[in-house]
């Protein structure tokens, strides 16, 4: 097993079972942001004692440790990142890929608007339209 991924799983305070390795590596190594149903399909062949249910409480249990980021941009599916630095998404309407669209820290700290004192955890940017590759296909 990938050594990284216990790594992460333990910096966030999460104990790492074998259904939860093979979850966050599954995400780790998925910069797709893949739903509940996506995992559970990928990772059921290999593990025969996973239900969905244990994927979404594990995905619910990530998620609540910070390691794992929940994306709701798609009203449809909730989707699962492991990618926790700050970053915006691009959801294609037509295809229903969500894209990764990064920027940098001080970009975004320029543009914060005033919260007011508020503790902040979570920020969300969606972005939604069509997506290059769809666009190329209309051609
Ligand atoms: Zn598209
Ligand atoms: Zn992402």
């Amino acid at each position: 097993m990938d050594t990284k991924v216990i790594k992460t799983l333990v910096e966030h305070n999460i104990r790492p079972s074998v259904q939860r390795i093979s979850i966050m590596d599954y995400l780790m190594g998925h910069h797709t942001h893949p739903t509940v149903d996506e995992i559970y399909t990928a990772l059921a062949p290999s593990i025969p004692t996973l239900s969905r249910t244990t994927v979404y409480n594990t995905l619910k249990l990530l998620t609540e440790h910070g390691a794992v980021l929940t994306l709701t941009i798609d009203e449809k599916n909730t989707c699962y990142d492991a990618q926790t630095e700050p970053h915006a998404h691009f959801l294609c309407k037509r295809c229903g890929k969500v894209y990764d669209v990064m920027y940098d820290n001080e970009t975004m700290e320029e543009h914060a608007p005033d919260i007011g004192g508020h503790d902040v955890q979570e920020v969300h940017y969606y972005y939604k339209g069509i997506c290059k590759q769809c666009k190329e296909s209309d051609k």
